[in-house]
């Protein structure tokens, strides 16, 4: 017998939970929920964590996805978390020896940084960035005369370098492949970002490989690479990206392969147990044709109100096309499906200097844009990239030729 039984039972307080519980809380759902979080904030976007949160320019409250009463009255925090899950007793066991029943159970335990496993990795100055206590720190480290040195030239780098050379600190970031952003952006939108970061006074190192980290006591001051250079630096910052939190799922022996294994409406493969946000992996994505682990914001949202449709017993409706967003300095770049490696290429400028689009075409359609800036004709491009549209390329590079007639 459990301590507390609920009808559903969520582990873990981030954006995929709590998207889950605002959308059942919206649609009436009848049944107890209980949601088991181990931060004491709770249910908050991550996008400003490395933008307008870290600049000091939007608080907690501001960026919180579930407030007040509707909060308190379902949440439980413990700084344990959550140690077992029993299938068979549908119970979860607590770090503090408490027992949860429940009717289905949702894992949301989100993903943690990657740790590059180098020598002194582990000194106070050398941060990562994943949750508000992280950017507590990081301020804290952003005071005048400080020499940052970024590692991971990926976009948890990207934007904390230009939120810290928007506070004037000093910043170097190092990136081992030959460019930035080798997985996440064509080399065209890259070199537009590496252009941006130099004129805005970032110094990049491309290509060089990260060695260990020198410190003294318990503080790091500096970089050592490969070649046995050295870049001094007062504070660092970690982003190489992120590892799902499955270890609660393959403890309890749920199909996990580099994340927990789910279908469109987070079905893992034991029927009362749902996973979703950045711990899954889809067993099946249309835009890889294979299975994918898409860590986002978007996918947050679009599991959670794919689960919370399918608690409530509602028609799923899920929108698959993969879409992330950056904003570093006073520039945005959009992505509408994923950046295939050899693709053909078609530029399409827009009204202004600053406004263009990269669009990639396989077999003649388009699978992809990125769209630097170029807000009037977003619309229209994402629709051209949902339909997967057939285009002459001359036509969709051309930019006098009306996207909205070919869209529509
Ligand atoms: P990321 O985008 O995957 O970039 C990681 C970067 O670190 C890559 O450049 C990678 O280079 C490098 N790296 C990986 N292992 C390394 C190693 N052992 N030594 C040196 N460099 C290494 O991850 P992230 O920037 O840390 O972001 C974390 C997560 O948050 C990601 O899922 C990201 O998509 C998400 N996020 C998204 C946004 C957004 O959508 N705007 C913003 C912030 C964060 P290689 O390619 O050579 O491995």
């Amino acid at each position: 017998m459990s301590d507390l039984q609920f009808d559903v039972v969520v582990v873990g307080g981030g954006h995929a939970a709590g998207r889950l519980l605002a959308e059942l809380i919206r649609g009436g759902f009848e049944g107890s929920v209980r949601v088991i979080g181990d931060e004491p904030d709770a249910f908050y976007e991550r996008p400003p964590l490395s933008k307008s949160l870290l600049a000091g320019k939007c608080d907690l409250d501001s960026i919180a996805i579930v407030r007040g009463a509707d909060l308190t009255a379902r949440m439980q925090i413990c700084s344990a978390g959550i140690v077992a899950v029993d299938r068979i007793a549908r119970r979860v066991t607590l770090g503090d020896g408490t027992t949860v029943g429940y009717g289905k159970l949702v894992l949301a335990t989100g993903a943690s940084p990657r740790r590059l496993g180098l020598l002194g990795e582990s000194a106070a100055n050398v941060h990562r960035l994943r949750n508000t206590g992280d950017v507590a720190r990081i301020r804290a480290g952003m005071g005048e005369h400080q020499r940052w040195v970024i590692v991971g030239g990926g976009y948890i780098g990207l934007e904390v370098a230009a939120t810290l050379r928007q506070a004037s600190l000093d910043v170097t970031l190092v990136e081992r492949a030959p460019r930035l952003l080798g997985r996440a952006a064509s080399a065209a939108v890259a070199s537009h970002l590496a252009a941006l970061h130099e004129v805005n006074g970032v110094t990049l190192r491309v290509g060089v490989e990260p060695k260990n980290f020198c410190s003294e006591r318990d503080f790091a001051t500096g970089l050592k690479l490969a070649d046995g250079e050295i870049i001094p630096g007062t504070q660092f910052l970690v982003g190489a990206g992120a590892l799902p939190n499955d270890a609660l799922a393959r403890a309890a022996d749920i199909d996990c392969d580099d994340g927990i294994l789910v279908e469109p409406n987070g079905a893992t493969s034991d029927p009362s147990i749902f996973a979703i946000g950045d711990a899954t992996r889809h067993r099946f994505h249309p835009a890889t044709g294979g299975a994918m682990r898409f860590e986002c914001w978007q996918n947050a949202e679009q599991q959670a109100s794919a689960l919370a449709a399918h608690l409530l017993g509602r028609a799923i409706i899920v929108d698959l096309l993969p879409w992330f967003w950056t904003e570093q300095y006073d520039q945005r770049v959009d992505t509408f499906g994923l950046v295939p490696a050899d693709a053909t290429q078609v530029r399409r400028e827009g009204p202004t200097a600053r406004d263009w689009t990269q669009f990639h075409l396989v077999d003649g359609r388009i699978v992809a844009a990125e769209i630097v800036n170029h807000p009037s004709e977003r619309r229209q491009i994402r629709k051209l990239v949902v339909a997967g549209a057939r285009l002459d390329p001359a036509l969709l590079g051309d930019s006098n030729t009306d996207l909205r007639a070919l869209a529509a």
